[in-house]
């Protein structure tokens, strides 16, 4: 049977990248050694990372001025490296949910942290709106997409103080305009690659804003200064990485990302308001997630839950299971996923409806 996998992350890639991964792993480029044998030191690595920086720049429309460098560890690594940087005296941070809690907590270990506003009241179901950026911080940081809870933030705001963003699980699925942020960072598991790398992006001017002695591993000066090679990169989930952002410049960059993201969300959302049974989890579609959508059986239906799973998974839909810690369910939508998947996911829905 064929699979349709909503997987939150990791999480669909593009054929395309598990096709050039197989090929690599038997053979890199006709040179007789395996990708995963490779030295990160030799002339074909140094082709794949600069490969993987230059893309990057080139679908993002980088400004000059902007670094881009690849770490291991997970996007939950930058939690602490940020404010072990950045931080001074005080951080702005806004609460929308369990990745932008993250940084927030870590951020406490250094200083400060001003939540200038949070949805919690409300399990974090929407965007907050309306509150005041401090302007005596050191920098002011978001979490784009929220993947757990189905919130996402598309517009790039005029921050007067540096602006940080985690675009972890929305990374290449819009157009950025990368000036307005001193640093974005996103781990590879849901838009790019497998997991185990995460990728940053830096003002190359914020690096000067470093407050205090940084561990080697985390100081982002010395990532940047040794292009990512400061000590051993993850060779394969960046490789991989590279394949993925061949894909998109294939398929027409980020802007036809956005499209799909739209017309796959926008199906998924009309049929959640349709559906008699369902309801979105995030009512105002603004604040609706297009790369995470969370869905819940309404209140009178709410002892199906277990029908809806078993429907689903007896129809090929992998991941739809909502995250633990909020329950329901969730329909993930990344880059590679195609629209035959959202209409298997439509089709189930509204099998459902008609069962019982
Ligand atoms: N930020 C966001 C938005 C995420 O979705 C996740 C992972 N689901 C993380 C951070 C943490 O990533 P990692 O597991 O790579 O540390």
């Amino acid at each position: 049977m064929k699979k349709h996998n909503f997987n939150a992350g990791p999480a669909i890639l593009p054929d395309y990248t598990i096709e050039k991964s197989i090929e690599a792993i038997k053979d890199l480029n006709g040179s007789g050694l395996s990708l995963l044998t490779i030295s990160h030191r030799s002339k074909d690595f140094d082709a794949i990372m600069d490969g993987a920086v230059a893309a990057t720049k080139r679908l993002l429309d980088i400004p000059e001025g902007y670094s881009v460098i690849f770490l291991g560890g997970g996007a939950s690594t930058q939690f602490y490296t940020i404010p072990y940087n950045f931080l001074g005296t005080k951080a702005a941070y806004l609460d929308t949910g369990t990745w932008a809690l993250g940084g927030i907590k870590e951020a406490k270990l250094y200083g400060e942290v001003e939540v200038v506003a949070s949805s919690k009241d409300k399990n974090y179901s929407y965007i907050p709106k309306g509150y005041k950026i401090p302007t005596d911080v050191d920098y002011f940081e978001i979490c784009c997409n929220n993947t757990i809870e189905g919130t996402e933030i598309r517009e790039d705001w005029d921050v007067s103080v540096p602006f940080i963003a985690d675009m972890s699980s929305d990374i290449f699925s819009r157009p950025v305009d990368v000036s307005k942020y001193s640093l974005i960072f996103a781990g590879a598991q849901k838009n790019f690659a497998p997991a185990g790398v995460t990728m940053v992006i830096i003002k190359d001017a914020f690096l000067e804003k470093v407050v205090r002695p940084v561990p080697t591993m985390a100081d982002y000066r010395v990532h940047v200064s040794k292009n990512s090679m400061f000590n051993t990169p993850p060779v394969f989930p960046i490789f991989a990485a590279l394949k993925t952002m061949e894909w998109i410049e294939m398929s027409g960059g980020v802007k036809e990302m956005e499209k799909r993201a739209i017309d796959r969300s926008e199906k998924v959302y009309a049929e959640l308001e349709r559906n008699k049974f369902f309801v979105p989890t995030v009512e105002d579609p603004a604040d609706r997630s297009r790369m995470n959508i969370t869905f819940l059986l309404k209140p009178e239906y709410a002892e199906l839950e277990t029908a809806f799973l078993d429907l689903a998974k007896a129809r090929g839909l992998v991941g739809i299971k909502g995250h633990r810690s909020v329950g329901g369910f969730r329909a993930s939508c990344y880059n590679a996923l195609p629209m035959e998947s959202v209409d298997a996911l439509v089709a189930t829905l509204q099998e459902f409806e008609k069962s019982n």
